[in-house]
């Protein structure tokens, strides 16, 4: 059985922060890993606040990388034919999930980046999870979001660009989890991943449209990204996170849904 921790690093401040506090408990008693998932849909900054951490943890990080679909969304929307299903968007499996099963060992510890908000969520994964034990840092000591970023900045890490132009993580610039105040602020911030994501939808056509009209006589029925009427930008809209866990958290419902 491995002796393993195994941190998620995904390019958060929350992940970042919990990391450093599993290194700080188990790093002189336990083989403590540090994982993340590159994808190339991130912003670029992602990888210099990647660096920045593995000087801040004293440790390298191991980057896992999918072959198969070049880590890109825009490949895995075009060769699955869809964007988000009912049971999320495909890209989190195929570029996260499945790289994650590759790495693990029997008796791996995993540990969680949720924060304190986010409590419901690790006693869901837990019942749902008996046989896998996890840790979460944040959440064992009360730790919030805001509090993670006042940390990393505190330690002389600058955040991730997505987070000091105002988006709500650093996760994948143009996810489809986003609403349309999201989507809006995509289509003014980064123009061009914007027009990737509508090129996608006019090849695989109405079923891959994911917003929906929220009043008027057409209410709840979908849009393609291209008809995105003008409104409120919302960059700091709470978006789902998008880890290895959180995808084994949405698998696991989705089975017993
Ligand atoms: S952040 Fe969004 S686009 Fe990127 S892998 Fe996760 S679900 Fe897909």
């Amino acid at each position: 059985m491995s002796n393993r921790i195994v941190c998620q690093f995904s390019c958060g401040a929350a992940s970042a922060v919990a990391t450093k506090l599993a290194l700080a408990e188990y790093g002189a008693t336990r083989d403590v890993q540090i994982i993340n998932a590159f994808l190339a849909n991130e912003h670029d900054d992602n990888r210099r606040f990647a660096q920045d951490c593995e000087v801040w943890f004293g440790q390298p990080i191991t980057v896992l990388r999918d072959d198969k679909y070049g880590a890109d969304v825009q490949s895995v929307f075009l060769r699955e034919r869809y964007m988000k299903g009912p049971h999320g968007a495909p890209c989190s499996t195929l570029l996260k999930r499945r790289l994650l099963s590759t790495y693990e060992q029997p008796g791996d510890v995993m540990v969680f980046g949720y924060t304190a908000e986010e409590t419901d969520r690790l006693d869901d994964f837990r019942e749902r999870n008996p046989d896998r034990p996890v840790i979460a840092p944040l959440i064992d000591r009360g730790l919030g979001k805001e509090d993670c970023k006042a940390i990393i900045e505190r330690a002389g890490v600058e955040l991730p660009a997505m987070y000091r132009i105002g988006y709500y993580n650093a996760n994948c610039i143009g996810c489809p989890k986003g609403g349309e105040g999201y989507w809006r602020a995509i289509r003014e911030d980064f123009p061009e991943v914007f027009e990737q994501r509508c090129l996608v939808q006019d090849e695989l056509g109405p079923g891959s449209w994911f917003l929906r009209y929220r009043s008027g006589t057409r209410k709840d029925e979908r849009f393609p990204l291209r008809d995105l009427p003008v409104g409120p930008i919302a960059r700091n809209e709470k978006l789902p996170n998008c880890s290895f866990f959180c995808e084994m958290a949405e698998a696991d419902i989705a089975a017993t849904a």
